[in-house]
């Protein structure tokens, strides 16, 4: 099968085999660039490990400091004339790259919400690795389904007692309008809080716990976001940073629950980059894409891998996490520094759909995007037949 984009809205409903293979290598290429980390984790297991921030995780973990990892993701396969998701693909070309490199990997496939799927994943744990040192939990999901009560939670991006109106950008035409999003109503926040909130983290971990899997000095991180003002009514004040407050909210719980194997809890507050979950998000991508132009200009533009290799390699394992005073690593320092932000807010007061190529880094945001899925990357030959059907070979043993 030929595999071209098929963008529809914010989603990109195709991937291309060879080209998120391509693009995991090219992670991995920039954490070898970078040595070891010194005294890494050793046993990893990453939930939601299939693309964006987890993905990279994984592979920093991985090629970083040579770690096993199990990963857990919930991705659909291809068929003979239907490509898998990105992730699936991600996946596969992971544990190649692992296995050549003599690295153990093993993968899930299935709803991480699920009693059914941390019970098998747990039993792996303990039968492959006996115990595991970090747990990084990277979800992003638009529903949760409530293991004890069937419940099926829905996750939404809207702002908090009030609408709110900005600026926002078309990410396929490239045009600037003005979106009025409408503010959370009925239990729109405790559906939020549910599935992006820390609920199944602490879920995980209690029976990461309760089984005995957990290593002396364990460290476990989750994933957010803070931003700057002019997005905080649909991100940080919205119902999505609801969502993220109880995160914190879990971390301190969770912090107390580990203490006796002298573990630590972190919430991690990663830099804003396009990956499937950040497309969706109003207002964010042409925040992304005056952001990207201003942090290239300077010469601090990182993507996940930059980030997620700086986590490990300069935070969770030189025993230097710079922790702020809310107890947060702070791996969007960068993005946050005032020289950065004000050019940004400035720009953001002047940006429009005529002057916004020159503003904007927009041909930036589109590959960033296409990349996701494994398209626009060099070396591909985006022209050959390809397999769409192919196998994750963890899941085939
Ligand atoms: P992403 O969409 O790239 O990754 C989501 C991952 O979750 C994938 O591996 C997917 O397979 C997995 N997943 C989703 N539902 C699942 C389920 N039911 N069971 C098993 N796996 C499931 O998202 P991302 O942007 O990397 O986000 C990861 C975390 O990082 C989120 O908490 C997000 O809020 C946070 N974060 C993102 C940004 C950003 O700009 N992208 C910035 C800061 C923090």
């Amino acid at each position: 099968m030929i595999i071209a984009p098929k963008i529809r809205g914010f989603i990109c409903t195709t991937a291309h085999p060879e080209g998120c293979a391509k693009h995991v290598a090219e992670q991995i290429a920039v954490v070898k660039s970078r040595g070891l980390i010194e005294n890494g984790p050793k046993r990893v297991l990453v939930i939601g490990s299939s693309t964006g921030y987890g993905l990279s995780s994984r592979i920093a973990a991985a090629f970083g400091a040579n770690a096993a990892t199990i990963g857990v993701a919930f991705e659909r396969p291809g068929e003979a004339d239907r490509p898998a998701t990105a992730g699936w693909y991600n996946t596969r070309a992971f544990e190649q790259e692992a296995a050549a490199a003599g690295l153990y990997a093993r993968s899930f496939n299935g709803d991480a919400f699920s009693d059914e799927v941390k019970k098998v994943v747990i039993d792996a744990v303990k039968a492959d690795l006996g115990q595991v040192d970090l747990v990084i939990y990277s979800l992003a999901s638009p529903r949760r389904t409530d293991p004890k009560t069937g419940e099926v939670y829905k996750s939404v991006l809207k702002p908090v007692g009030e609408s709110y109106t900005n600026k926002n950008l078309n990410t396929t035409t490239g045009v600037v309008n003005e979106i009025t999003i409408e503010p959370a109503e009925g239990d729109d926040i405790r559906q939020t809080i549910a599935v992006m909130g820390g609920e199944d983290w602490e879920l995980w971990t209690d029976a990461l716990l309760s089984a005995g899997v957990l290593a002396e000095g364990c460290q476990t991180v989750a994933y957010s976001y803070i931003g700057p003002s002019m997005t905080w009514p649909i991100y940080k004040n919205g119902t999505i940073g609801k969502a993220k407050e109880d995160l914190e909210r879990v971390q301190h719980a969770l912090d107390a629950k580990l203490a006796p194997l002298h573990g630590k809890a972190w919430v991690s507050v990663n830099k804003a980059l396009v990956t499937q979950a950040s497309s969706a998000i109003p207002v964010v991508p042409l925040y992304i894409s005056l952001l990207y132009q201003v942090m290239k200009d300077e010469g601090t533009h990182e993507d996940c891998i930059e980030q997620m290799d700086r986590l490990l390699r300069e935070r969770l394992y030189n025993e230097n996490p710079q922790p702020d005073d809310a107890g947060r690593i702070r791996v969007d320092d960068w993005e946050m520094k005032p020289q950065v932000q004000d050019i940004v807010a400035e720009r953001w007061q002047q940006v429009n759909t005529e002057n916004f190529q020159q503003l904007g880094d927009f041909a930036g945001y589109q590959s960033s995007f296409l990349r996701l899925f494994g398209f626009g990357l060099k070396g591909v030959d985006y022209d050959a037949d390809t397999d769409p059907a192919v196998g994750i070979p963890s899941l085939e043993k």
